[in-house]
């Protein structure tokens, strides 16, 4: 009976190790700072959500003057938001997501 909470304890001290190894704390720049957004947002691109500190907001000052490309994405008037600049130039290129060739 000893030998099996023995057993359990190895098991768990050796897991702890392991996901200690394998996921490592990420790094202080990807940590939110104070008065960074948090509140996931879906990106006008690819539909992906994050948090919104963490990617690229872009707020419109005129009204744009692309045609509709309703197919693309949810379209609303206020700002845009992308998961990096990559997306927010494909977006602004006209280009849909998932279809590069
Ligand atoms: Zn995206």
């Amino acid at each position: 009976m000893f030998a099996v909470i023995i057993v359990i304890l190895i098991i768990w001290a050796s897991m702890w190790v392991f996901y200690k190894f394998m996921y490592p704390r990420a790094p202080k720049s990807m940590m939110p700072k104070a008065g960074d957004i948090t509140t996931p947002r879906q990106c006008n691109f690819c539909g992906n959500r994050l948090a919104e500190y963490r990617g690229v907001l872009e707020t419109l000052q005129t009204t744009p003057s692309l045609a509709d490309n309703s197919d693309s994405v949810i379209k609303t008037n206020q700002d845009l938001f992308f998961c990096n600049y990559e997306h927010q130039a494909d977006f602004h290129a006209g280009k849909t997501y998932g279809a590069d060739d």
